[in-house]
């Protein structure tokens, strides 16, 4: 995989940090507990993995694609970083994403974007498009991404790969450096369903480390992608949601997924329509939500604390430092955001704003709870859209918000969600999702069914 790397990263650009030496040692120490005899630790010692650059490692760079953590050496591992190497899993380096994991195309990194390896011309998904495209370019066989509100599935969608956000509070956010902690979630990313069951089992359970990690047995993932995959899917009762569907859709994203519904019910699952009528307003409530959740997080970065400082000359205050550092630490849509945040936080605007955003994402939880009570799984396309064009929406942040638009209903609820690739597009033979979405806590009924569908 390091050849590889060496071989295709220059024009995909997926990585923006190899730990070549790290990850030989790694290797070599499951192959040392292989020659003498030694259990590897888990079914996937040894097997290489792509890392997002936005949980630490420890001595290893952690940047989250952006200049204010240039050369900051994390002087821990995250927990999903921890569980990882205690399992053997072999971390070939840190994948490049938005800034701050802010963006739907991964445009908005300070390193320059990750090219789709379908189509170098265009965007690999965000905000984890280093991760899916390591995965698309054979790169890695394994990655890890995190949503929020989309950034694990989107880019699965765009890249022809697997990519599912767990149950909020699945995976321990202790050490992913946080955008929006009331959405966050770190999940796996594979190239099957399979894979990322095994993965998923890795990282998942409780940790004492994060005050909102589930304190309950990890759902049984693995036993039900095996199950799955003996692909019947009688008893199984499938929810289409009808509001994703209509303007904004690509003809071939629509008739993918009709395919994939026949698919499904050729499989012997039960096709219903449900309606969640509260999801039109998912998009503009996380757009409330996440922006006044980052302008909050991103505050720590004060220019004394982490990585860069500019203006530190003895000429400047400690206000200055601080205003100076971040005007240059942050790029456009990070700014955006906290200045958007911020607005919405402040008093006068709180009630209007967030307060009815936070109403907002209640009526989008009772939706997803009316329809799980109809069915077993809720499925849609993943994404409007196949991949764009690198610069097509990068002027245009609606147009970019528009992306996550099928995603971000799971986060703002914190159900399980799940991308499984649905074939290629018959409009531009690019590759489409299939979103397939579980209640909280039975990420399991999603992976037997994509299991099932893959
Ligand atoms: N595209 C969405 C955003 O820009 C989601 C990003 C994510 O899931 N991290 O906020």
């Amino acid at each position: 995989h390091l050849d590889r790397i060496g071989e295709v990263d220059g024009a995909v650009h997926a990585f923006l940090h190899v730990d070549a030496d790290g990850a030989l040692a790694a290797a070599r120490a499951v192959d040392g507990d292989i020659a003498e005899g030694r259990q590897p630790a888990s079914p996937l010692a040894g097997v290489p993995l792509a890392l997002k650059d936005v949980l630490a490692t420890e001595g290893v760079p952690t940047t989250c694609g952006s200049r204010t953590l240039e050369n900051w050496l994390p002087p821990y591992d995250a927990t999903v970083t921890r569980r990882l190497r205690e399992a053997g899993v072999v971390i070939l380096g840190k994948t490049n994403m938005d800034e701050f994991a802010m963006g739907s195309s991964t445009e908005n990194s300070a390193y320059g974007p990750t090219r789709n390896p379908w189509d170098r011309e265009r965007i690999p998904g965000g905000s984890g498009g280093g991760s899916s495209a390591s995965l698309a370019a054979f790169e890695a066989p394994l990655a890890i991404g995190t949503d929020t509100g989309g950034s694990i599935r989107q880019p699965a969608s765009v890249t022809g790969t697997v990519g599912v956000k767990p149950t909020y509070g699945g995976v321990s956010r202790y050490g992913l450096v946080a955008f929006s902690s009331s959405l966050d979630q770190a999940g796996p990313c594979a190239r099957s369903v399979a894979d990322a069951a095994l993965l998923h089992e890795v990282i998942a359970g409780h940790d004492p480390m994060d005050s909102t990690s589930i304190n309950a047995p990890v759902p049984p993932v693995v036993a039900a992608a095996r199950e799955g995959a003996l692909g019947d899917l009688k008893g199984v009762r499938v929810g289409v949601v009808k509001e994703f569907a209509g303007e904004g859709y690509q003809p071939g994203v629509l008739r993918s997924f009709e395919a994939a519904v026949a698919q499904l019910r050729a499989l012997g699952a039960e096709v219903v329509e449900v309606s969640c009528p509260n999801f039109t307003y998912a998009m503009p409530a996380y757009y409330l939500i996440a922006p006044s959740e980052c302008s909050s997080n991103l505050a720590r970065f004060d220019a004394m604390r982490y990585g860069l400082r500019v203006a530190d000359d003895g000429d400047h205050s400690a206000e200055e430092v601080m205003s100076l550092t971040r005007e240059a630490g942050f790029g456009p849509e990070v700014k955006r955001r906290i200045m958007l945040g911020t607005y919405a936080l402040s008093s006068g605007y709180y009630d209007a704003y967030y307060g009815s955003a936070q109403k907002v994402r209640t009526l989008i939880t009772r939706d997803f709870a009316a329809a799980f009570e109809q069915v077993d799984v809720l499925v849609s396309p993943t994404t409007p859209t196949t991949a764009f064009k690198i610069g097509e929406r990068v002027d245009d942040p609606l147009a970019m918000y528009l992306a996550d638009l099928c995603t971000i209903p799971s986060n703002l609820a914190g159900n399980a969600a799940m991308s499984v690739p649905s074939g290629l597009s018959d409009e531009d033979g690019l590759p489409v999702g299939l979103q397939i979405m579980a209640p909280a806590l039975a990420d399991d009924r999603m992976y037997k069914v994509g299991a099932a569908y893959e």
